[in-house]
This record gives structure tokens, C-alpha cells and sequence, in this order.
């Protein structure tokens, strides 16, 4: 059997340790600590824009905690981006409340600013006005944030921002995971960094940061006793994660550029292939966590998902849409038939930021092989 390519593994950039073996010389094995400060820190100072960052133990917690700070309640109803990873949608049922999935545009394959107004003003003359809208860059692709943000304005929605995917990305100059009035951001092990597991809620001031915080530690309030006024949560970092954190944020800028890299790679070596890459708008900057191509077809995509497993290479079809997932059978849907599309042709390629030239060859040297015959 040949060495295996992975889709996209961990990297570690080698100060991880360092940070790690801090924690356990001053036995910060706790939650809190230096670590998950020294994290969040890092991670305001490369958004900028003024943000506020709170770690915590995964993207999906942070979903949660957003949707709650936003008051969303039982049989409320929430925008979401059809074309994305469950962990967009489910944080909106653990709520009791209600998705509605939104289709894609083909420019970014994110969210369509049409339809999503198309959305609410249908469910405001059902007297049904969504709370919330939930929007992902894709692949670390920037959805079109300044049509999708006036809208959210013009109706007073409130936006989160699922920039899980999308760390180091950026839309008109300014990092993803900033426009919303929450970001979130994933540290899972397939991320472009990551810390094995965990995540981050991204706010826009102190008071708001302070209330993560708080709810993602059992909402105990001031007392020396136990009390609670509040129910609350288990979702903070913890000062052993937030050291991996710390090391991964001294190697985020390679990462990038590595992810690019390879994406470039890629397209020179298939140029000649009826294949389409996904776009990259003038005004966005995505860090391509993943390379994604579309073929013309199911069959071809088949053909070549198939092909790379037969050589121990890991490749897998884009998300298969909210709408479409059995657990989401009877969930309404304002749809354009292009995530659908998106799923059937729609491939990503082995995009890890370790992957060798030699890897990145054998990889398209098989896609090339598949169009041969
Ligand atoms: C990974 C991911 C999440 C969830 O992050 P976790 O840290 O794994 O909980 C949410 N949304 C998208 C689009 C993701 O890719």
C-alpha cells in the first residue's frame, strides 16, 4: 500500500511544546490560565479591528453561546446557510428553534444575498421575522459580506459570522470572522491551525467577551458558594489546548501561504481539464483551506474520488447540503439548485499545509490519469 495523503492533517509548527510544557511546570492544568489569555490575545491582535476573543472548547460551542447572547429562544426561527458542515445548523436545535436553509450563489458558493431577502420578507409576512443569520465562509472563501451585512441592516438581524473555516481569510481587507456581530472560529484537528480541538466566539466589546466567559463556565455567579441565577455551560479552552494555540498562531501567516500555494499548484498542473477551481472574487482574500475543484459531472467526480482511493489518497465530495440531510427532512428551504450542483460535481483535493511536492504530483497525476481514459 502506498504512504497515505490525508485531506488535510495536523501541522505543528514546533513551539507548541514549549507553551504545552509551560502549563505543566506551573501546573496550569486547570482551566484558565496564562495560556488561554496569552491565546485570546494573539488571536485580537491578528483580527484587529478592535475585537474581543473568547477560547473555548469548539466552533459548535461557540455557535451555541452566539445564538443564546442573541436571544434566541424555542420556535424562533434562524437564516442558515444551506451549503456548509451540520455544525453551522444543529446549535440552532439544541435552542428549539427552527433553520431555515438558504442556497448558494456561484460566485463565493456561500449564502445568496437574494435569496436571503427573498427569505425575510417572506417570513415577515408570515409574521415569523428571523432572529438570526447564520453565514459560513466556505473553504475559507468570504461570502459577499457587504450585500449579505445591508440586508442583515436594512431588516435588523443580527449576523454570525461561521468563520470556522475562514481564519486568515479576508474580505475588502479585513478579516473574516470580524463583520458579524459574532465569528466564530474552529481549532479542530482538520483546521488550518489547530490546538486538537476547540474554538472561539468573536465579539465586538469587553462586556460581551465577559458573558462568553461566563456562560461557557457553569454561569456561577459571585459568591463563594455555588450559585447560579443562570443555567450555564462547559465550553472553555483549557490552558493545555490554548499552549497548542499559542505555538500554531506563531506559524498561521505559512499556513496561508502554504494552503495558497498548494491551491496554485493545483490549478497550473489541471489547467488543461474540463475542471473549474472555486472563484476568488477581486475583493476577497480566502486562505484556501481546501482546494475544491467541480467536474462536469457526478460520474466524473466519482471517477476521480475513486481513482485517488485506490492510491491511499483522501478526497471527499463537498458538504452535502442542510436541506438535503435526512435530519433536517422538514425544514423549510429557499432554494436555487446550485449547492445541490455544488454537491454532486464537487470534489476537494488533499490541501494539507505538510503535504510534499511529491505528495501534491502523485495526487494530480492520478486526476490526470482518470481524464485519460
Ligand atoms: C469545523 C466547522 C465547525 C465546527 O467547529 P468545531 O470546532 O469542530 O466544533 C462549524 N462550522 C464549520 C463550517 C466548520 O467547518
Amino acid at each position: 500500500m502506498k504512504e497515505k495523503i490525508w485531506l488535510s492533517s495536523p501541522h505543528m509548527g514546533g513551539t507548541e511544546k514549549k507553551y504545552v510544557q509551560e502549563a505543566f511546570d506551573s501546573n496550569w492544568i486547570a482551566p484558565l490560565g496564562p495560556n488561554v489569555d496569552g491565546f485570546e490575545k494573539d488571536l485580537e491582535k491578528y483580527l484587529k479591528n478592535d475585537v474581543k476573543v473568547a477560547a473555548l472548547s469548539s466552533g459548535t460551542g461557540a455557535i451555541h453561546l452566539a445564538l443564546i447572547q442573541l436571544g434566541i429562544k424555542a420556535n424562533d426561527t434562524v437564516l442558515c446557510q444551506s451549503m456548509t458542515f451540520s455544525a453551522s445548523a444543529n446549535p440552532i436545535t439544541y435552542l428549539g428553534a427552527n433553520p431555515i436553509f438558504i442556497d448558494s450563489e456561484m460566485d463565493t458558493w456561500n449564502m445568496d444575498p437574494e435569496l436571503l431577502e427573498n427569505a425575510i420578507k417572506a417570513e415577515i409576512i408570515n409574521r415569523h421575522k428571523p432572529k438570526a443569520i447564520i453565514l459560513v465562509h466556505l473553504y475559507g472563501m468570504p461570502a459577499k459580506l457587504d450585500e449579505i451585512m445591508a440586508i442583515a441592516n436594512k431588516y435588523s438581524i443580527p449576523v454570525i459570522e461561521d468563520a470556522a473555516e475562514a481564519l486568515g481569510s479576508k474580505y475588502k481587507g479585513h478579516m473574516c470572522g470580524t463583520f458579524g456581530d459574532f465569528g466564530i472560529l474552529s481549532f479542530n484537528g482538520n483546521k488550518i491551525i489547530t490546538t486538537s480541538g476547540g474554538g472561539a466566539l468573536v465579539s465586538h466589546d469587553q462586556k460581551t467577551k465577559e458573558q462568553t466567559v461566563f456562560l461557557s463556565t457553569q454561569a456561577r455567579d459571585q459568591a463563594p458558594h455555588y450559585q447560579h441565577s443562570k443555567i450555564g455551560y462547559n465550553y472553555r479552552m483549557s490552558n493545555i489546548v490554548a499552549g497548542i494555540g499559542r505555538g500554531q498562531m506563531e506559524v498561521l501567516k505559512e499556513r496561508v501561504t502554504q494552503r495558497r500555494k498548494n491551491f496554485a499548484y493545483y490549478k497550473k498542473q489541471l489547467r488543461d481539464l474540463p475542471i473549474t477551481f472555486h472563484p476568488e472574487p477581486k475583493e476577497t482574500y480566502s486562505n484556501r483551506w481546501l482546494t475544491t475543484i467541480l467536474t462536469e459531472s457526478y460520474e466524473t467526480r466519482e471517477k476521480v474520488r475513486l481513482a485517488l482511493e485506490k492510491e491511499n489518497i483522501e478526497s471527499r465530495p463537498l458538504w452535502k447540503p442542510m436541506h438535503l440531510q435526512p435530519v433536517f427532512t422538514n425544514v423549510k428551504t429557499y432554494l436555487n439548485g446550485h449547492s445541490e450542483k455544488l454537491f454532486e460535481n464537487g470534489l476537494c483535493l488533499p490541501s494539507g499545509s505538510n503535504l510534499t511536492e511529491y505528495q501534491l504530483d502523485r495526487t494530480i497525476n492520478i486526476i490526470k490519469k482518470t481524464y485519460q481514459v
